[in-house]
Order: structure tokens, then sequence, then C-alpha cells
């Protein structure tokens, strides 16, 4: 089986600008060929099961932004989600909200460890390279900023939150954001919401910022609010000044204490 026409994941963006390094493993909704589409329809193939509409839109006018650094997936998280730990069963998902995956269901752990091989694997050594080399060229801890977006209705009810910020056991970047987001007083913003820790979203927080001890937060907007670039873009201008001052401020707090 060749594996070589494709990889997953991508790495762009300047080092040593921005204490802040940019993830999202949720950018793609490409599928290699080899898992002949996962036996998808067409819309689910398409759709907000199968990747973070607009979260790489976002990242990337983020990235250019602040000058930070952006660790982005290249394949589906239908394939391989890799926010989540092998053990857990959303990790390769036989059925996505609406969505059934044929090509899921049933597999060794074999197939299941490959996967997690080829595409978790390379995934976060780059994030941990990126987050080290970020450390070394600014001689401070990185900040590690997560980029997703999350549908406007799931399993049929609608959601009027606009942005989430969510934490793990550090809530310290988090808080200091929904603060400047009550005031710019724009969108409707919530901690660990419309996910939170109990439903199995912060592996990407926990690997590299809660256990490293580095400040992170994972930033969910509603996708129809960064469904064109001209959208992602303003939202990403917005998300920038809000990230900018929450940096500012719990930098202060942690010069105050030490
Ligand atoms: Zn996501």
């Amino acid at each position: 089986m060749d594996t070589d026409d494709w990889i997953a994941v991508d790495v762009t963006g300047p080092i040593g600008q921005s204490p802040i390094v940019l993830v999202c493993e949720h950018a793609s909704a490409f599928i290699p060929e080899e898992f002949g589409g996962l036996g998808l329809t067409r819309d689910a193939a398409s759709s907000h099961a199968a990747w973070d509409i607009g979260a790489l839109d976002v990242a990337k006018f983020l990235s250019s932004g602040l000058g930070a650094p952006l660790v982005a997936g290249r394949v589906s998280r239908l394939v391989y989600d890799c926010n989540r730990p092998l053990e857990s069963a959303g990790a390769i998902p036989a059925k996505s909200e609406i969505y059934d995956v044929p090509g899921n269901v049933g597999l060794s752990n074999e197939e299941r460890q490959r996967r997690y091989d080829l595409i978790h694997q390379p995934f976060h050594a780059a994030v941990a390279n990126i987050l080290f080399a970020q450390e070394q060229a600014m001689a401070r801890p990185p900040i590690l900023v997560t980029v997703h977006s999350f549908t406007p209705v799931y399993n049929g009810v609608r959601r009027d939150l606009d942005i989430g910020y969510l934490f793990d056991s550090r809530p310290a970047l988090a808080e200091s954001a929904l603060t400047a987001e009550q005031g710019a007083g724009q969108f409707k913003a919530a901690l660990n919401e419309p996910y939170a820790p109990k439903d199995g979203v912060t592996h990407t927080l926990v690997l590299h910022g809660d256990s490293q001890g580095r400040e992170n937060v994972m930033i969910e907007v509603r996708n129809d609010l960064i469904d064109t670039s001209k959208n992602a873009a303003s939202v990403a201008a917005h998300l920038q000044e809000v990230l900018t001052k929450a940096v500012a401020q719990i930098t202060e707090t942690e010069g105050q204490a030490g």
C-alpha cells in the first residue's frame, strides 16, 4: 500500500515572532484514496462531520496576523481524529452525529494502530516540535491555541453561542479571553461551550499544554460565522485582538506573581 502520496500534517508560519503556536486538528476533509472514501455519502464527506468548516481559514488569517506558526491536519477526522487518543471510540468513529461511517465499522486493533501511527503520531510530533522550537526562539514558555468550528444545528438543536473558549485544568487564558470578549461585546461567548472536557475534546490541550505547564485555550467558532473567506478574515481579526489582550493579561499576572 502506497502512502507516499499524502501527508498527515502541514506546518506554516514563522517561528520566533509571537509566543503563540496555533493548531488546527480538523482543518481538512481529505480522505486518502487507500481508505476508499470510508463508504461515505457525498453529503457526509463534505459535512462538518468530516472537518471543521472555516477553521483552517480562521487559523491561517490568525497565523499571518499574529506572526505565529500553524500546525494543521491534512486528513479528515473521520479517518483519524487528531484530537482523540487511540483508546477513544471517537478517534475513528463508526457513526458521527447523523452520518454512518461504513469504512470505520469493525476495524481490527491493528488497523486502528496503523491509522494512529500514520496520522496522530506525525501530527502530534509536529505540534511538539514547533512548541519546542518556539520556546527556544522566544526564550519563554509558548502558548497553545487550537482553532475549531462547530455546527449551528446539532442533533436537531439550534445553538445560539457564537464563540466558545475551552480549557481543561488551566483556565487562565480562556478566562482572560472571555473577559476580553465581554469587553468587546460583539459576540455571544462562553467558557467550555458548546463542548467541555467531559466530551473528550481536550486531548491536544492536555497533551501539549496542561501536562507541559503551558497556558492554552481551544477556540470554537460557530461555522456559519466563518463560512466564507471574508467572514473568516473578519472573525480572525476579532480573535487576534482578543488573544493579544488575553495573552497580555496572563503575562502581566505571571509577572506580578513571580
Ligand atoms: Zn474541531
